[in-house]
């Protein structure tokens, strides 16, 4: 395979059920990484194998512009019934990044407008007109460009590392001050067809936005004729506690971006509008063989219905705040410089003894929980955030030990430099 694929764990996984994975060498991993956010109700779901088994009898594949069928209906009706007006309208595509760039599509068509503007920190995906939008790691932009024109980047509220920080309400108002100034100066509002950020950073480092900079992006997009897209391909479908992230803050967006756990393990994504912008897009000037593919979408549908029966939602919300809670004595440690996140979206920063980011310790974090079978993973541009992402049904001896086992690392590693 391609040396492109960075290789976390040299482990070879045999199989997968609920927040367990196993080796081909007999070990079992409790994970709680998720598949980045994919597992959301855990692997192998008896619920959503049951699902998709029974649609893989009926049918696989079609290509939507060829023909409906139930299960992408179904799936685009229960969407729309769990958004608010006017998301009501899908485009179904395989992947995150399939659909950001069906946003920045539409966004463009819709508005006649050629600039986006994206935040620093951010991923969107490493397709060329997402790679353009993500900004998390100059490594996954060098060498691949020119990128996209007219793509502006802006700071993204991060408490922590801003020179207006740590007051989330200051960090807010310069970051919102940042756009109007880039509007003011470097280009002009009626040239901007969206913003895109996600409400919660995501590989960039597991960073909540404050409610308030979404409800000024909000404002900000109103009064120019700006479309707001939220990218909610790592947020989406409980992991922050509700639904959807952008919950916490009542802003609505134009453009919902959706992937990840939307199709409870197997590839699907979507971005949806309102019928009025979609209805932007002539017929056939979109599309994708595979998009809303049958199973996908069987799958889809019982992972939701998952959701709901496990009530996963609000214990979401709660274990999420349990595991905070628990791990915000470790801030008195030198080496973590913060403990934060929303719902079962945790991130855990380090620094060195001069208070730089410390990739070392990350690594040596995560390979320590890997020792004792337990998967975590990295992020952030600096790769020293350990991001916290169970399933949200993990069992609680399973969080519990695993979470314990992630505490009992930190501080082994911290003593040893100490
Ligand atoms: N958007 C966000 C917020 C993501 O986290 C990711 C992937 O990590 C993507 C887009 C890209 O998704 P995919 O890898 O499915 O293309």
């Amino acid at each position: 395979m391609s040396r492109a694929i960075y290789r976390v764990f040299d482990l070879q996984f045999t199989h997968g059920q609920g927040s367990y994975l196993y080796s081909d060498d007999g070990k079992r991993y409790i994970d709680l990484f998720a598949g980045i956010a994919v597992h959301n109700v855990g692997h192998n779901h008896p619920k959503v194998v049951q699902a998709a088994k029974e649609q893989m009898d009926k049918l696989w594949h079609v290509c939507l512009n060829y023909g409906m069928y139930g299960p992408a209906i179904d799936l685009a009706e229960r969407l729309a019934s769990l958004l608010p007006d006017p998301l009501e309208t899908m485009f179904f595509g395989n992947s995150g990044a399939e659909a950001v760039e069906g946003s920045i599509k539409l966004s463009r068509l819709a508005t006649g407008r050629p600039a986006i503007i994206a935040a620093r920190g951010a991923f969107h995906g490493r397709t060329m007109g997402a790679l353009s939008m993500t900004a998390s790691n100059s490594l996954y932009r060098r060498g691949f460009e020119p990128l996209l024109p007219e793509v502006y980047h802006v700071n993204y509220p991060y408490p922590l590392w801003s020179s207006h920080g740590p007051d989330p309400d200051a960090v807010t108002a310069a970051a919102l001050r940042e756009i109007e100034d880039l509007l003011r100066w470097e280009v002009s509002p009626d040239r901007v067809a969206a913003i895109l950020v996600e409400p919660v950073l995501g590989e960039g480092g597991y960073v909540p936005a404050p409610p308030q900079y979404l409800q000024g992006l909000r404002e900000l997009c109103d009064r120019h004729g700006i479309l707001l897209i939220l990218d909610e391909v790592q947020s989406g479908f409980g992991r922050t506690g509700k639904m959807f992230a952008f919950e916490h803050s009542g802003v609505v967006p134009d453009i919902l971006v959706l992937g990840k756990a939307l199709g409870a393990g197997l590839p699907l994504s979507a971005f949806v509008a309102s019928r009025e912008l979609h209805d932007k897009f002539p017929p056939g000037g979109h599309g994708s063989t595979y998009g809303g593919n049958a199973i996908a979408c069987a799958a889809a549908l019982a992972g939701l219905d998952v959701l709901e029966d496990e009530n996963l939602i609000d214990r979401a919300a709660r274990i999420g705040l349990q595991v905070l809670e628990r791990l915000r004595s470790l801030e008195e440690l030198p080496g973590v410089a913060e403990v934060r996140g929303l719902g079962c979206m945790i991130g855990v920063e380090f620094v060195d003894e001069q208070g730089r980011p410390d990739a070392e310790l990350t690594e040596e974090v995560v390979q320590g929980c890997l020792e004792r079978h337990v998967l975590i993973l990295s992020c952030g541009a600096h790769k020293n955030v350990v991001r916290l992402i169970p399933a949200l049904n993990i069992p609680d001896d399973a969080l519990a030990e695993g979470v314990g086992v992630f505490e009992c690392v930190i501080r082994e590693a911290v003593a040893r430099r100490s």
